[in-house]
């Protein structure tokens, strides 16, 4: 999960995109960038860290007039939160960026065959090879080539492209990841969200599945995958800034119900194969040997992370026929467990910074377990301190919450 804007207008673009980007940082936070278009040449910013923190190099001291650009903010799925990782990404020559939410499946698969052309890459993520699919199908219609690249790809993408031949316009399109295009007077924008553009454009298309927009700054066009125009409704948002975070639901929490289909996606996207049926964890980094020794599971969590082991130990025992304990770990860590070099803990983690956690898993370790931790974010402690891992890509826990929101909320639950 992660926050796409792209803008093409009068104002100079680095400033609407960042605004815009910070209305989505709820959607990603690890690091962020912008692209844009400055006569015939892409500039690019982009680094590793919180928006606020990158608001000198990104706004202050980036001096563009450019009114055309793109921007993104991340939640890394494939390749260490990083200055390189960070989006947008670009093709071998500097000619086009683009910015990627998502996951492509098949991109080890697509690598390997763009680097056999000699393109070469210049991040770990899954997203880059969008940026050189794209190149190596271009002759001149940027539709065409994303499109043709599109075609290419498995997986689950909101994608925003701008290239220094063409001044007049970005082009988008999604597939299973939200992605809006909204109308201003004399500007116009693509985000993956309301909250970006509403101080801006309160008209808006919902992309569907497959489908694809060109954005000019006095029109928008909107295609099928095989390059044929199509009609869109428009919706006008009367939604305040408030109303536009929780997506036109009444709260948060009913919005996060609703985002569940696309989170479990996420989660298993990319690991599971319909060619041959198999699943693939590749961040597990647990032996056959380590597992098939393996005759006894202890499942530690705390709160409703443990509630989701009861799950797990119920959905394990049913397919492995191996016993699973589930424990709070802040009770096992406190009372001389039993756990040996035969036995399997799997540490549970949202955060991966869980203090009971941790410590628990730093008990098995100490008692020759192997641990396999299941965490949401990245580089946290949690992900240091296990054998293997399991990521979840469920997005950033917690939500983006200005004073405004907040006081939005205290009123809804009735206090002052
Ligand atoms: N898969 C991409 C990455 O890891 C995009 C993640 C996102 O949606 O933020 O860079």
């Amino acid at each position: 999960m992660c926050g796409i804007i792209g803008y093409i207008g009068e104002k100079p673009a680095k400033d609407v995109i960042f605004e815009g980007l910070t209305r989505l940082e709820y959607r990603g936070y690890d690091s962020a960038g912008i692209a844009v278009l400055e006569n015939e040449r892409l500039l690019v910013r982009k680094d590793m860290g919180k928006l606020r923190d990158l608001q000198k190099n990104m706004v202050a001291d980036f001096n563009s007039p450019s009114t055309q650009g793109i921007g993104h903010t991340r939640w890394a799925t494939h390749g260490r939160p990083s200055a390189f990782n960070a989006h947008p990404h670009g093709d071998c020559h500097g000619s086009l960026m683009v910015a990627h939410n998502g996951i492509i499946e098949n991109y080890m698969k697509l690598k390997e065959r763009l680097l056999s052309q000699g393109h070469v890459f210049l991040s770990e993520t899954d997203s880059e090879v969008l940026a050189h699919l794209i190149e190596s199908y271009y002759q001149g219609v940027l539709e065409e080539a994303v499109r043709k690249a599109l075609h290419d790809v498995e997986g689950a993408y909101g994608i925003a492209v701008i290239h220094k031949n063409h001044p007049d316009r970005l082009v988008c399109a999604r597939k299973d990841c939200p992605l809006i295009v909204g109308a201003g007077s004399g500007e116009n924008f693509i985000a993956s969200d309301v909250p970006a553009i509403i101080n801006h454009a309160r008209n808006v298309v919902y992309l569907n599945n497959l489908e694809s927009a060109t954005i000019f700054r006095e029109k928008i066009s909107f295609f099928d995958f095989e390059g044929n125009p199509i009609e869109k409704k428009w919706h006008h948002l009367d939604w305040n800034p408030v109303a536009a975070e929780k997506g036109g639901f009444s709260h948060f929490m009913l919005k996060e119900i609703f985002e569940q289909p696309q989170v479990i996606r996420n989660t298993i996207g990319g690991r599971t194969s319909e060619e041959d049926g198999k699943i693939y964890l590749t961040e597990l980094g647990l032996s056959g040997p380590d597992i098939f020794k393996t005759q006894r599971i202890v499942i530690i969590a705390c709160g409703t992370a443990f509630y989701s082991g009861c799950v797990g130990k119920y959905l394990i025992e049913k397919l492995v026929r191996v016993p699973v304990d589930c424990d709070l770990a802040s009770e096992f860590r406190y009372r001389n467990p039993l756990v040996d070099a035969n036995t399997l803990v799997i540490a549970i983690s949202q955060s991966g910074e869980t203090a009971d956690t941790l410590a628990a898993v730093k008990e098995a370790k100490s008692r020759g377990a192997k641990v396999l931790g299941i965490v949401n974010a990245k580089e946290s402690s949690l992900t240091r301190e296990v054998d293997g891992l399991v990521y979840i890509h469920a997005g950033p826990e917690g939500l983006y919450c200005d004073a405004d929101s907040y006081h939005a909320s205290c009123s809804f639950l009735g206090k002052d």
